[in-house]
């Protein structure tokens, strides 16, 4: 990360983009910088290293034409406020990775690239408006204060700022997937299971899990219909919960999940939506 840490000097100015932004930094071009953003005749002596970024807040209108699809900050790219580039370009890379296998390997359902799409772009929009948002409240001092006052207000305490801090790390994110069950769309709790177990750590090789909490055979024999796509793991939930079934996609994203008697029609159409038609 590059900011304003002991041995460093972080400037930024909000009056549009360097003429030329791959020109090498000068000494000058920092002094100058320094004496705009400060307000003082502040002389620097020496530079060990220096670099410079601009807010080229862009985003591709699709990540995926035929066979290129695009990830990370070639899909979606915006000032570095709030540090989320990184973990976007992440999270993309595993929402497309196992799809891509999966069209390799031959068993992909014909429309499972296009998810890629309809299931990150609305992520990295969301993070690139914050972003923005975040840049016009910085700003120019006078109005800065302003602004920033207004937003503490906003964000108060309490029940508003554990949604904004959910927002900005991630544990919001949620993928439109159908289903009524609260985990439907979401990244998988990591449940506590009888024998010690965790939920991640029976996902370790990337493949789509699915549970039986209950000991119903009807739904491992289900399973076996996709043999060598999925793991069945048959455990018993330590804490108690009205969860029966459960069923993961590789990338650690929720499709399916039951209270009480599972629907098990629903459950293979759900399973063959994303692993495939079954043997
Ligand atoms: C100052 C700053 C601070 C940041 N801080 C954070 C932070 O705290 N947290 C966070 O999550 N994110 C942060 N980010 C954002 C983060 O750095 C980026 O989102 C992330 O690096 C993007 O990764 P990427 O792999 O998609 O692209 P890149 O890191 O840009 O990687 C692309 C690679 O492709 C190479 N390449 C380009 N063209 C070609 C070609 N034709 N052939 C072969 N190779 C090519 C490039 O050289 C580069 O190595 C920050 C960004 C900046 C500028």
């Amino acid at each position: 990360m590059n900011g304003p840490m002991p041995g460093r000097i972080l400037t930024v100015e909000f009056d549009g983009p360097p003429i030329d932004r791959d020109a090498p930094i000068t000494l000058e071009e920092l002094q100058t910088s320094l004496r705009k953003a400060s307000g003082t005749d502040a002389t620097l002596t020496a530079v060990h290293a220096a670099t410079r970024w601009t807010d080229n807040a862009r985003q591709a209108s699709t990540y995926r034409l035929g066979r290129v699809l695009l990830a990370g900050d070639a899909a979606h790219v915006f000032a570095p406020i709030g540090g989320e580039g990184l973990n976007l370009g992440i999270g993309d890379a595993v929402n497309l990775g196992w799809k891509l296998a999966a069209t390799v390997n031959r068993w992909a359902p014909e429309t499972l690239l296009d998810t890629y799409t309809t299931e990150r772009h609305p992520i990295g929009a969301w993070a690139l408006r914050w972003a923005t948002a975040q840049v016009a409240l910085m700003g120019p001092k006078h109005r800065r204060r302003a602004r920033s006052s207004v937003m503490a207000d906003l964000i108060g305490g309490g029940d508003r700022a554990t949604s904004l801090a959910k927002k900005i790390s991630g544990v919001w994110q949620r993928y439109d997937l159908p289903g009524d069950h609260p985990l439907a769309g979401r990244s998988a709790p990591d449940l506590e299971f009888e024998d010690g177990s965790k939920l991640g750590e029976h996902g370790r090789e990337g493949s789509a899990l699915l549970f039986d909490f209950v000991g119903d055979a009807r739904i491992s024999r289900l399973g076996e219909r996709w043999r060598g796509r999925l793991k069945i793991i048959t455990t018993r939930l330590k804490e108690n919960s009205d969860l029966t079934a459960l069923f993961v996609r590789p990338d650690g994203f929720v499709a399916w999940a039951a209270n009480g008697q599972p629907d098990l029609d629903r459950a293979a159409s759900v399973l063959s939506t994303w692993l495939g038609r079954s043997e």
